[in-house]
């Protein structure tokens, strides 16, 4: 699964989000991010790796001005973080003008490369990284200034605490300070094999109980990732559950695949290209992918969506 997990190999956090320093400005501010300083240790190995699957570079702002470097870079794909799955910016500042020569907006980096080292270009009083996440993609510039005057990173949805967006993969990440931020280790995780396969059709609904409104149908035999069951409800994203009775481990002889919607209210149709429109799915829902007939998949009887705003 395409996790986010911490992107340097030792976590040295030198300042929390709420910590005294300028970050409580960011942290108590009306837009808000929430940025950890990491030092990563005093080693060598102090590269920004790439923390998904793949990112791309949105913009790269600063190299030869007095202002600190800084870096937006945005998931390809939704990620899975510790508290949902979509796509997420990350903004790192500091680094170097020398080490960002061969970094340009729309280069590409998969999971595990090094992007750039430590910095302290700008007002840094040694060399270290300055990372806040978004959830979502970048929006506009990338950032506004808040009502206490700092520069804030800027979504399509809103900025997260970093525990609350990486897993820390203990396999790659030595913890040497965590500044008391409850990182989520992903090897003790129990999402990491949450793989379902449906035993019935299903109503997907927003929230844990059958009073919420419908959001949308699975098929049976459809297999998905679950993030959590809790009391009979099994949570596949922040709006979207089902009943946990009918699902199961046991894979299917045959199963469908699932795909997540890419478009922001996503039209269901009787047919492919049809002019009914049965009703509309938000972004990010889990489909079943039945067929696919030109550029158009079922998803269930007699629905159908458009296969471009499914990823
Ligand atoms: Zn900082």
């Amino acid at each position: 699964m395409n996790y986010l997990t911490y992107p340097l190999k030792i976590m040295d956090i030198t300042q929390g989000y709420d910590d005294n320093f300028t970050h409580k400005r960011h942290s108590e501010g009306n837009l808000k991010d929430y940025p950890i300083d990491d030092a990563c240790g005093s080693g060598n190995n102090s590269y920004f790796y790439c923390p998904c699957d793949e990112m791309i570079v949105k913009k790269v702002y600063g190299v030869g001005l007095r202002a600190s470097n800084t870096i937006w870079l945005e998931s390809t794909s939704p990620v899975v973080t510790p508290t949902f799955t979509d796509f997420i910016t990350i903004m790192v500042v500091h680094p170097e003008d020398k080490d960002l020569r061969n970094i340009y907006k729309g280069k590409i980096y998969k999971r595990g490369e090094a992007i750039f080292p430590k910095g302290a270009d700008g007002f840094a009083t040694g060399p270290h990284f300055h990372i806040t996440l978004g959830r979502g993609k970048m929006l506009g510039s990338g950032w506004a200034k808040n009502n206490l005057g700092l520069w804030i990173l800027k979504t399509t949805e809103y900025n997260i605490k970093p525990e609350q967006g990486m897993f820390i993969d203990k396999n790659f990440t030595t913890v040497k300070n965590n500044r008391n931020l409850n990182f989520v280790d992903l090897t003790n995780e129990p999402v990491v094999n949450n793989t379902y396969y449906t035993t019935a059709n299903l109503n997907v609904r927003y929230g844990p109980n059958s009073t919420y409104k419908f959001v949308n149908l699975l098929a049976k035999n459809t297999k998905i990732e679950v993030l959590e069951i809790n009391n009979g409800w099994a949570k596949l994203s922040d709006k979207e559950y089902v009943s946990s009775i009918y699902l199961t481990k046991n894979k299917p002889k045959l199963y469908y695949e699932s795909k997540k919607t890419t478009a922001a209210l996503l039209n269901v149709r009787n047919k492919p290209n049809g002019n009914v429109i049965l009703y509309r799915i938000p972004k990010n829902t889990t489909v079943s992918v039945i067929k696919e007939e030109h550029n158009w998949t079922q998803i269930y009887n007699n629905r159908w969506v458009y296969s471009k705003y499914l990823n």
